[in-house]
């Protein structure tokens, strides 16, 4: 896998910035963990906020909470709805009690044998309190790594789960597994959050896939919506009369580590004025054109299980080419052979 230590890196940053006060924050009680998460699972943070102050304060440990009664365990409940919750955290309560001497098991497996408590829960508890390197995979997570990589997984499958979980699980900083977990979290909490996130401030501005191809609303991918989507594609074959510029595509796309031209991607079809105006070419081209850009193909058409791509490739002729810029490289049109290129690229240097 591409080194994407920079990845927790940036996230720990941020989170240092920016993490919310919250009194299960920064705690290593693994029953203080534990009942924060289960009162989170179907409720918003501000409503959990009071009923778990009420909850630890009135049963501040598994043993208080396994000698109370169900109705009263309820009765703290009350309002918050879902009450196998609360069934389920005083009756795995006991169990703490019965066969761990009122401590928690500090082994994964056993957290997880819990009544209520599932994969994500389990994750939380022993990563936050021992520093456990078990991913947690929520909504906010789904939908910030789903967007950072363009990822067209379904995250309402099986499948989709494991796939996100492994991917979080490999962009963990395992040192530091308890603050990374938090941290992705939160980032997805409060920066990419679901519907018009800002961007404009997000530390991953410039490695965001879908900010990128200003697809952002299309991620996370649901199976229930899954259908064929369009996205255009438009290439720069820039070169003077020895070299070009090549990239080697990055992320966990179907073409990821496959070399390609520059390219502006699109959700949309973009018109030359529209393309003109967000392509970066004074980063891609720094010396002086010899020609105006020649339209080579026009929305060659390539079809994808969940996609359908219109391609364009344009050519510009510089005088002279210099250093490439950041992520590029300069070779010459024979070396190209040297590298692996998708099949649009293919089709067009074939055309060369
Ligand atoms: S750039 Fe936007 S969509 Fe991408 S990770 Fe940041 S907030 Fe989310």
């Amino acid at each position: 896998m591409e080194n994407f230590s920079f990845i927790s890196k940036k996230l720990l940053d941020w989170y240092d910035l920016n993490q919310r006060e919250l009194p299960w924050r920064n705690i290593t009680d693994p029953y203080r963990i534990w009942i924060s998460e289960i009162i989170l699972q179907q409720t918003r943070v501000i409503q959990g906020l009071e009923y778990y102050n009420r909850f630890v304060l009135r049963f501040p440990d598994v043993q208080a909470l396994a000698e109370a009664s169900e109705q009263e365990v309820l009765k703290y409940w009350q309002g918050l709805g879902y009450y196998s919750r609360a069934r389920n955290l005083h009756a795995a309560a006991r169990t703490l009690v019965d066969e761990y001497g009122g401590e928690f098991p500090h082994n994964y497996a056993d957290v997880l044998r819990l009544k209520g408590i599932g994969e994500y829960t389990a994750a939380a508890i022993v990563s936050f309190a021992w520093n456990q390197p078990y991913p947690v995979v929520d909504g906010n997570v789904f939908r910030f790594l789903s967007r950072l990589f363009a990822i067209d997984e379904p995250v309402d499958t099986a499948q989709g789960k494991k796939y996100f979980t492994e991917l979080a699980a490999e962009l963990m900083d395992r040192s530091q597994a308890g603050a990374f977990n938090q941290a992705i979290m939160e980032f997805g909490a409060l920066q990419c959050i679901p519907s018009a996130p800002d961007c404009g401030v997000c530390p991953f501005q410039n490695e965001c896939m879908a900010y990128a191809s200003r697809s952002i609303a299309r991620y996370p991918v649901k199976r229930n919506k899954t259908q064929t989507q369009d996205r255009y594609l438009y290439y720069f074959h820039i070169h003077d009369t020895e070299h070009l510029y090549i990239k080697q595509r990055c992320g966990k796309g179907i073409w990821r580590n496959l070399f390609e031209f520059p390219v502006i991607e699109s959700e949309t079809p973009l018109t030359f004025e529209e393309l003109i105006r967000i392509t970066p070419l004074k980063e891609w081209v720094t010396d002086e054109p010899a020609g105006a850009f020649h339209v080579r193909i026009e929305n060659r058409k390539h079809v994808l299980s969940h996609r359908v791509l219109y391609a364009t490739f344009f050519e510009l002729a510089v005088k002279h080419l210099s250093d490439p810029p950041e992520g590029f490289i300069q070779i010459t049109p024979a070396e190209i052979d040297n590298y692996p290129v998708h099949r649009l690229m293919q089709f067009y240097l074939d055309g060369l």
